[in-house]
């Protein structure tokens, strides 16, 4: 893939006081008369995330030399440093859905890497609670689906058992998930930065993409000049 940077779509409409479409225009003709800088690379990832992160050690453990980059001033300050950090056990998705399959073995891939790589996490297992006869059905196609999911070992408590395991609680039935867990999201992607640096990944921060044409093969890239 070739990939276009330093010369940036702002930069081209802030010099010539165009419209986007047509600095696009200009910009792929200056790119086909090779006056416009080019990197030759096989893959670029956007966006450093725990999902660009992660694509970027399986490519570059593939042998793919390997780019990735993010508009931010480094990896993993969007959505991936802000969640709960709960490893789910994948109850809640739909049957035969992608998401079922890639939760449930997503989450084994997952505890696997972060006991080989010592990425703090545990498999505290999770309660999932019924607090009147209300909800029971709700708990019971809970089960349903989480079984048919592939999700090992779900088991329907009575409520005592659950406020045994969980003084504090106060509920009627409980479905217990033993597989749930937690891990350390930063230590996460801190692991995966290490993990590519040792192949041929390069990072490129403060780099917003607005536009790209795959058919031709090359993206036209915004660097931003200030740090977020
Ligand atoms: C409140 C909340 C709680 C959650 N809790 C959990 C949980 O407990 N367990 C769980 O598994 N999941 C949870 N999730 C979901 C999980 O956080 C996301 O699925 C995951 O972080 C997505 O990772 P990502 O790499 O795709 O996205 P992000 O982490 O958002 O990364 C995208 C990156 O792309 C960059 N970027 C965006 N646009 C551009 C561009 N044009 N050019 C260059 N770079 C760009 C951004 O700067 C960012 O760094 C939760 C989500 C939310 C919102």
């Amino acid at each position: 893939m070739l990939l276009r940077w330093k010369q940036t779509l702002q930069s081209l409409k802030r010099t010539a006081t165009i419209s986007k479409v047509q600095a696009i225009k200009n910009l792929s003709t200056q790119i086909k008369k090779q006056d416009v800088p080019t990197e030759k690379l096989d893959c670029v990832v956007i966006g450093a995330g725990v999902v660009g992160l992660a694509i970027a050690r399986e490519l570059a453990s593939k042998g793919r030399e390997v780019m990735v980059l993010d508009s931010a001033s480094t990896f993993g300050t969007g959505t991936s440093s802000r969640n709960s950090e709960v490893i789910h056990a994948g109850i809640y998705y739909p049957p035969g859905s992608l998401k079922a399959l890639f939760c449930v073995r997503g989450r084994e891939l997952l505890y696997k890497y972060c006991y080989e790589h010592g990425v703090p996490c545990k498999q505290t297992g999770k309660l999932i609670v019924a607090t009147g006869p209300l909800e029971f059905s709700k708990l019971n196609e809970l089960m349903n689906r989480g079984t048919q999911n592939g999700v090992d070992s779900l088991k329907m408590l009575e409520g005592f058992e659950a406020m045994k395991m969980e003084p504090e609680l106060q509920c009627k039935k409980a479905l217990l998930s033993p597989v749930s867990g937690i891990v350390d999201s930063h230590s996460l992607m801190l692991s995966l930065v290490v993990c590519v640096e040792s192949f041929y990944v390069t990072f490129l921060n403060r780099s917003r993409v607005i536009s790209y044409i795959l058919r031709e093969l090359w993206l036209l890239i915004d660097r931003d000049i200030n740090p977020i």
